[in-house]
């Protein structure tokens, strides 16, 4: 291994710093730093009333709303080494905290259990603008910008962790007429409150996460009705009173909606629930990974690292979509620390090797029907990972916890966080 090694890890929310941590449990280190344009870590977990840009021109990172509760239940977040109970010193209560909570817990782990200072690993307020790789030299020059002090400067690293995440950058299609409703338009990255569609009837287009928790809170907010059109399947979920599902939309005309089977609807706001692209502007373009999402992207493996091009050196944590959210990303975050450090005895494998496995289970991923089944999935890809790390395998039991929380979902949508679940690492 040289002894020049210099990694660099953009982006200090979850994905970034399970990674920092994980760099941090070794027990040799090299020169790691982490870029953050926030103030702050945590990423899209921190909440912010900006929307567009924030205090320095830059685009608001995360979606995070004011009122938002976890979707998942709290036991299938916590850590084989760091739980709920042993953040908050008792048990809370809910399976389904607030945003905060949520927050404190994760900070509490990389303060608490890394052994060292994270915090001097990060360069905040600082915004990475370019990454390109030079075959020649085997290295990457990216060039950062301060905020704070406007200075931009270029830096070398020998490997590049990409750990932004791929919920910030929306995709918002267009709609024949859209540009022409007479009324508000946004996308649920930039929703707030439910407060801010009091006496309305509102369209949302999506019918996955944030189309069903933003309903909700619309209607416990004042909101008159809301209609969720959806894409491909209907959900059919048990919903309150005031709450209906449509097809897909077709077009608009003045405030009136038309859906393909003919039906239409006069509404005053509507919100694109249409989920994110996973953009990445500032790689170069042959180091960027598809733009649609998915639960597994076959140019990665081991779920991080980029097969096509730079010699094993670059790496993209939380590239795929959640149910096992900030756990799956820890277990790649360990395989990708320990690999870099030259610590896994069976790696690197051969070009092929690796785009053989990328393909196996993105091939698995694009069968994903129903909620046991992309729980299983993420389950098996921790054990797959774990295998190399000897990383805690409890939380695989959080499958269980996940096939019952379909259930209560199934049962009655705007009740499925009454349900309080046992946790399985808390003794
Ligand atoms: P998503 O799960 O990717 O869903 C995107 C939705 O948009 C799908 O229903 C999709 O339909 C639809 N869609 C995409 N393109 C469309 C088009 N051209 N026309 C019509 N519909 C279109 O995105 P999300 O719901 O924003 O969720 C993103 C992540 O945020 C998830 O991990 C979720 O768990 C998380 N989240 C968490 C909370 C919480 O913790 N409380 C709340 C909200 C979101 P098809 O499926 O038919 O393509």
């Amino acid at each position: 291994m040289s002894q020049s090694m210099r990694v660099c890890v953009i982006g200090a929310g979850p994905a970034g710093m399970s990674t920092l941590y994980h760099f941090a449990k070794l027990p040799k280190m090299q020169e790691v730093v982490c870029y953050e344009k926030q103030d702050t870590w945590g990423g899209l977990w921190n909440f912010t009333w900006r929307t567009g840009v924030d205090q320095y021109g830059e685009p608001c990172h995360s979606g995070m709303y004011k009122r938002l509760l976890t979707n998942g239940p709290k036991e299938c977040l916590e850590f084989t080494d760091y739980t709920f109970n042993e953040h908050f010193g008792k048990d809370i209560g809910t399976s389904f905290p607030r945003r905060e909570v949520v927050l404190d817990f994760m900070a509490g782990r990389w303060t608490n259990k890394a052994g060292r200072d994270l915090k001097r690993l990060i360069k905040f307020s600082t915004v990475v603008r370019s990454v390109v790789y030079t075959e020649k030299t085997e290295s990457f020059t990216v060039i950062v910008n301060d905020l704070k002090t406007g200075t931009i400067s270029s830096e070398q690293f020998t490997h590049v962790v990409i750990a932004g995440g791929i919920f910030n950058q929306p995709n918002a299609p267009a709609f024949p007429g859209i540009e022409c409703f007479d009324g508000r338009v946004v996308h649920s990255h930039d929703f707030k409150d439910g407060l801010e569609f009091k006496n309305q009837d509102v369209l949302l287009i999506g019918s996955s996460f944030s189309a069903e928790d933003i309903a909700l809170h619309i209607m416990s907010s004042g909101g008159k009705s809301v209609i969720v059109s959806w894409q491909t399947n209907a959900p059919n979920h048990n919903w309150p009173n005031g709450i209906t599902e449509k097809c897909s939309v077709r077009n608009f005309k003045g405030q009136t909606v038309q859906f393909t089977d003919g039906s239409s609807a006069a509404v005053d706001s509507i919100i694109l629930c249409t989920g994110y692209k996973a953009l990445f502007p500032f790689l170069e373009g042959r180091l960027r990974i598809e733009e649609k999402t998915s639960f597994y992207q076959s140019q990665l493996y081991k779920g991080s690292l980029f097969i096509p091009l730079a010699q094993s050196k670059l790496f993209f944590i939380g590239a795929q979509e959640q149910l096992f959210t900030v756990t799956l990303i820890d277990c790649i975050a360990a395989w990708t620390a320990r690999f870099i450090m030259g610590l896994l005895p069976n790696e690197p494998k051969t070009t092929k090797e690796m785009q053989n496995y990328g393909d196996y289970w993105h091939g698995r991923a694009k069968q994903l029907k129903s909620i046991p089944e992309i729980a299983a999935f993420q389950a098996s890809l921790i054990e797959n990972l774990a295998g190399d790390t000897k990383y805690g395998m409890e939380y695989v039991q959080a499958v269980s916890l996940f096939v019952e929380w379909d259930k209560d979902r199934k049962a009655a949508i705007a009740h499925f966080r009454e349900h309080k679940f046992a946790s399985f690492l808390s003794k």
